[in-house]
């Protein structure tokens, strides 16, 4: 009887710990197969060299963190080439170039942007301060694409030219620090630290205590080019921090965590698309091969288990040709089933006439998207932004993203 009633204790026991690791499983973070896995093993990449270039009576110049540029030379009496390459091969062709350029003596210089390995993509944007930029939409192409030609205006006053404004981990890290003065932004914590020992930042943004709160996740940035992604990420965090009647309402149930640089090497380096180790960090959130996404996923799941919460939501900031939104499609059940589908709605109904296409996707590749959902169950979206959206309508469409996210959150 007494053996009865210690086996039956023990089976007792044994069927608690059973339970209770299987209702923590998304505590610990695990790794994901699928069906076409991609190695994120490190691979080498080429520095640029950081120098001044002088060619005739112009410099060009790649010493700042962003800059890309790989070789500047004159190729006749009025053309001066700019040589633009990527960190390494194969890349998705996003060739992001920026530098300084000027002159000893007033001109009107024709300048070259040749690429190595893709066909020209950004419209160049010049700037005299670096936070004011103009782009320049004359010019020509080369025959295969692989170069532009346009007239510039240089002189002793140092320009800045660039695919996209230029917003590097120092200007990351000074636009987070301006936000801390808000009350409803925690300070800002180091999670972890990049391939060259860049720090990598967080912030939590709410009221009182993670405890009992669900959790939105935003990240961006994991490509180095994708300012546009970025610009709206701004917005839509501004937004967030408006103190209103639906803020107010929005935090006393949710929480939100910003990562807003996941990829500082990449940006201060330069890079089209990897880290420093060569890598697409938005292929790695199956086996955490690289610091970067190491760090983030480990601190996500491991702050969710120190609260007991758990992302509800995960919002990806990119760029790529045209504005989209990557959800999931309708095999997926997440805890907040079909959320985004009708966020996207929601936000198009309000930005008529401007519609962004949504395009529903299996869970084909290791990217943040599907880690969401795969670790949480989390409803999740890739929020990408046209490379040439302006701006009045990335800022737009960002607040009216977050007024509606909130909203409908509060409801769903
Ligand atoms: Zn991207």
């Amino acid at each position: 009887m007494l053996k009865d009633s210690l086996i039956f204790r023990w089976f007792l026991l044994l069927m608690f710990v059973i339970l209770s690791s299987c209702g923590n499983s998304k505590y610990i973070r695990r790794q994901f197969d699928y069906a076409k896995p991609v190695d994120t093993h490190s691979k080498k990449i080429d520095f640029q060299t950081k120098k001044l270039y002088k060619a005739g009576q112009v410099f060009a110049d790649n010493r700042f963190d962003g800059a890309r540029l790989n070789d500047f030379k004159q190729i006749n009496d009025s053309t001066y080439q700019v040589l633009i390459e990527p960190e390494n091969t194969p890349i998705n062709p996003s060739p992001w170039y920026a530098f300084k350029i000027w002159s000893e003596y007033s001109d009107t210089i024709n300048l070259q942007l040749k690429y190595k390995h893709a066909k020209h993509r950004y419209d160049p944007k010049i700037s005299s301060d670096r936070m004011h930029w103009k782009t320049i939409s004359g010019y020509t192409y080369n025959v295969d694409s692989t170069a532009i030609s346009f007239k510039l205006v240089v002189n002793k006053e140092a320009q800045w030219l660039a695919a996209q404004p230029i917003l590097n981990s120092t200007d990351t890290k000074k636009w987070l620090d301006s936000l801390t003065g808000n009350p409803l932004v925690s300070p800002v914590q180091m999670i972890g630290k990049s391939v060259l020992g860049k720090p990598l930042y967080m912030l939590k943004i709410g009221t009182g205590e993670s405890k009992n709160k669900k959790i939105v996740v935003l990240l961006s940035r994991q490509h180095p080019p994708e300012v546009t992604g970025f610009k709206a990420l701004q917005s839509f965090v501004k937004q967030l921090l408006k103190q209103d009647t639906l803020t107010k309402a929005f935090y006393q149930k949710y929480e939100v965590w910003l990562f807003p640089l996941l990829n500082p090497d990449g940006v201060d380096l330069g890079h089209w698309r990897h880290n420093a180790n060569g890598i697409d960090l938005n292929r790695d959130w199956a086996n955490y091969r690289q610091p970067e996404i190491d760090a983030v996923t480990k601190f996500i799941v491991a702050e969710s288990k120190k609260y007991h919460v758990k992302p509800v939501l995960g919002i990806d900031f990119h760029s790529t040709f045209k504005d989209v939104y990557y959800i999931f499609d309708d095999s997926f059940h997440s805890v907040l089933p079909g959320f985004c589908e009708v966020w996207a709605t929601s936000i198009d109904r309000i930005m008529f006439p401007f519609k962004t296409k949504k395009s529903p996707y299996g869970m084909t590749q290791p990217i943040s998207k599907n880690w969401f959902y795969k670790q949480f169950k989390a409803e999740a979206m890739t929020y990408e932004v046209g490379d040439d959206t302006p701006p009045n309508i990335i800022e737009q469409k960002a607040r009216v993203a977050a007024v509606s996210m909130m909203d409908l959150l509060l409801k769903y």
